[in-house]
């Protein structure tokens, strides 16, 4: 492509894509962001792209920019405006899933980091038309062959807590869960790896997107193996890459990449690699994974509850505990659950919300 869009230019996904951008000589036509006007106005600067949008209204003053877009229903208009095929959706939980919905309606390719699309609506996205930047449905997409096979498998670090005594896990603080082993984030996705709850979102990810149920997820501490693919004839292949985002995003901007674009790994200094089950014990919430892969609807409920409870627990109003007990909460109250349209989405998401609010 020869010109982009980014939603959420200003974290983490959102930065390095202008990177990656930059790199490939690829135009960026519009630039989305939430409050980071000081970074937004660094980009635009840099940039000059022809739209801009903010999505928080009391930031808007403080951005250099004539004929901008405003609020959620300007991420919308913004994409009305633009004429690239192509938007990278970098933006965090629910507010990415209506961008994602219109940009496919609008006949755009979608590069997906937003997963919380997938998750709410993936029953009625054309995953033909997207591209993921998560680097384990990248690693499944790169292994991917002619070959039959017999299961899917995703890595998780375990999160920031994966070495913590099960009984002092519900009182963890924010700043304990924020640390985490080998990515670097933002916050929200970083409090759903120490919860489980980015594999689960990751299970139904991968679900929409390859089309199988035969998926499952394997601890590997270093995050070096991202994905691991078992065909039918016995053999299981993995993907092993740097634990850097730049790799998933440059493909999902152009699939015939030649020339490097990490350092590759240096197996030796990599020694040993182990594999664990994700204990139920410590990630309670994973018991949900069957469960969610037969009601996959129950992705919308499950993602409302989440980003509420995260918003609360890095607001401190709430303990870590609190996410998976709410969560749970939600599900039974919601079991079996069905989204009928994409115009119900609205609404349900709100029903999650207040529903938990009481
Ligand atoms: P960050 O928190 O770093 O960035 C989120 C971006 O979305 C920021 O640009 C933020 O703006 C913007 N944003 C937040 N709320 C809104 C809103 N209501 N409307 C419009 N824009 C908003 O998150 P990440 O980059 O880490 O993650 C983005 C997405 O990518 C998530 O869905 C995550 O799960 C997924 N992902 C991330 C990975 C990673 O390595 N970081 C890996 C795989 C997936 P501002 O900063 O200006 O407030
Ligand atoms: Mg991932």
């Amino acid at each position: 492509v020869q010109s982009i869009v980014v939603l959420g230019s200003t974290g983490s996904i959102g930065v390095n894509t202008l990177k990656i951008a930059k790199k490939f000589g690829i135009k960026v036509e519009g630039i989305v962001a939430n409050s980071n006007t000081t970074l937004l106005n660094q980009q635009i600067e840099k940039f000059q792209p022809k739209y801009v949008a903010i999505a928080n209204e009391k930031k808007k003053d403080a951005v250099k920019f004539d004929s901008l877009f405003v609020g959620s229903g300007g991420i919308i208009e913004l994409l009305h405006h633009c004429q690239s095929p192509l938007v990278v959706n970098a933006m965090v939980g629910y507010s990415g899933v209506m961008p994602s919905i219109e940009c496919l309606k609008l006949g755009k390719r979608l590069a997906l980091a937003n997963k919380e699309s997938l998750v709410v609506a993936g029953k009625f996205l054309d995953c033909t038309q997207i591209h993921p930047i998560d680097s384990e449905h990248f690693g499944l997409w790169y292994l991917m062959g002619e070959k039959k096979f017999s299961k899917l498998y995703i890595t998780a670090s375990g999160g920031a807590l994966r070495d913590w005594d099960v009984a002092k896990m519900k009182d963890a603080r924010v700043e304990d869960v924020l640390r985490h082993p080998n990515w670097s984030m933002g916050q929200k996705i970083t409090v759903d790896s120490a919860t489980m709850v980015n594999k689960l979102f990751e299970v139904l990810e991968a679900k929409w997107l390859f089309n199988t149920d035969k998926i499952d997820a394997l601890i590997e501490e270093k995050s070096i193996i991202h994905a691991l693919i078992e065909f039918e004839d016995g053999s299981t292949t993995a993907h092993i890459a740097d634990v850097d985002m730049k790799l998933p995003i440059a493909y999902a901007l152009n699939q015939k990449i030649e020339g490097q674009i990490l350092k590759p790994i240096d197996l030796l200094k990599v020694g040993s690699l182990k594999f664990k089950s994700i204990e139920e014990q410590k990630y309670p919430l994973w018991k949900m994974k069957d469960y969610l892969l037969q009601n996959p609807d129950m992705g919308l409920v499950l993602n409302a509850a989440n980003d509420m409870m995260v918003e609360k627990f890095l607001n401190k109003e709430v303990s870590f505990e609190a996410i998976y007990k709410n969560i749970d909460k939600a599900i039974e109250k919601f079991d079996g659950f069905i989204l009928n349209s994409l115009s119900d989405i609205e609404l349900c998401n709100s029903a999650v919300r207040n529903f938990l609010l009481t």
